[in-house]
């Protein structure tokens, strides 16, 4: 069981060490910066744009944001005693989630307008936080130990749980940004939580369809648990199934390389799973995203998003929990970018077919490919049977 120590910055933003195992360290250290205390006043706003029904989060602040520090200037590192004063305190940690010192929301909590119309505006209310995955400058979420990635799941777990309870909180979402190649600003392994005042346009559309869904069962079967099922019968999308969770490429992929990484329990969110599930997503997650860097022996940029259940009495009942890893590679040396279609129109091509890339995920096995217990030596894993 993980264990978790909340601490503030000299800012006042809140940071929380989870260390791993059972006992927790001590973390006395002070955050030594003089940095101003940072003021709900400064809380971004949004804006409804009516033509679709979307909120848009005008962020303007976020643009003198750190951009790729050298890793001297590393704020994801350890405090040094050379100068290097970081945004964690301590001079070692395992995992560590603090408040975005940039947030596109935040750090001012309430609720968002409930019926807004052309012209309506908002507080940009909500939380960004960071997740260090590791005190280590280089390497990546697929080079964690089993230890340390579990840890990053209980903290992924823990945050959802708490950051639901605060007001006006209407989604909660944890990812990950990995490569350069995507957006990402610093190289420190790091992904991040947002809790949105409203429900994000994707996660809306997805919410009612399970609704629909689940409605037209009577409250017995649910969209995702029906996909599921079938891509485990169908089996020519599948890349791993455990006792717990499985991995397959979804029927309609939107991207060159698509995973669903789905629990077999329906569970709403990260915080609801149990031990034992927790533990097979950890090494299953682990090897899935050594099998995206196996592919072309180089590290493959990707999106890791963790959808959850809407914190709401309506859509909740229906929702489930999958992690949803994307990337853009399209080959060892091509990415593809959203062009007029995707970008403009929503309307995505893939280049390749579902069962392809399917194919070359089984074949790409990785770290766990000695495991004695789990489903890499099944038959889903093995070309030609
Ligand atoms: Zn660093």
């Amino acid at each position: 069981m993980t264990t978790a120590t909340s601490t503030r910055l000299s800012d006042g933003r809140e940071l929380i060490y989870f260390d791993d195992g059972d006992v927790a360290k001590p973390h006395a250290e002070a955050d030594q910066r003089p940095l101003l205390p940072r003021s709900e006043a400064d809380t971004g706003e949004i804006r409804f744009d009516a033509l679709t029904g979307d909120w848009v989060a005008i962020a303007a602040h976020r643009q003198t944001r750190t951009y790729l520090p050298p890793a001297n200037q590393c704020p994801l590192c350890p405090s040094r005693n050379d100068g290097n004063l970081s945004e964690i305190p301590a001079p070692d940690y395992d995992v560590v989630v603090f408040e975005n010192r940039f947030p596109s929301l935040g750090p001012a909590l309430g609720v968002a307008p409930q019926h807004p119309r052309w012209g309506t505006t908002g507080v940009a209310f909500g939380r960004c936080e960071v997740v260090a995955f590791t005190p280590v400058h280089s390497g990546s979420f697929a080079t964690l130990s089993e230890g340390r990635a579990r840890t990053v799941i209980d903290a992924w777990a823990q945050r959802t749980a708490a950051l639901s309870a605060l007001p006006g909180i209407r989604q909660v979402f944890p990812f990950e940004n990995r490569g350069q190649e995507i957006g990402v600003t610093l190289h420190h392994p790091h992904g991040q939580i947002y809790a949105y005042p409203y429900i994000t346009p994707r996660a809306a559309v997805m919410a009612s369809a399970a609704r629909k869904y689940y409605d037209a069962a009577d409250g017995r079967n649910t969209l995702t648990g029906s996909i599921l099922e079938s891509e485990r019968q169908a089996g020519d999308r599948m890349i791993l199934e455990g006792t717990h969770f499985s991995a397959y490429v979804p029927f309609a992929a939107k991207w060159p390389l698509e995973i669903h990484l789905t629990p077999h329990r329906q569970v709403p969110d990260i915080a609801a799973l149990t031990g034992a599930e927790r533990d097979e997503l950890t090494w299953m997650y682990l090897e899935l995203l050594t099998r995206l860097d196996n592919l072309y022996g180089t590290p493959t940029p990707y999106i890791a998003a963790w959808h959850q259940a809407p914190v709401d009495d309506f859509f909740r009942p229906a929702g489930y929990l999958h992690l949803q890893l994307t990337s853009p590679r399209r080959a060892a040396d091509k990415l593809k970018f959203l062009a007029g279609s995707e970008a403009a129109m929503g309307a995505f091509i893939n280049d390749s077919t579902p069962e392809l890339t399917a194919s070359a995920l089984r074949a790409a096995a990785g770290r766990s490919a000695g495991r004695t217990n789990g489903p890499v030596r099944g038959r889903l894993l093995r070309e030609g049977t």
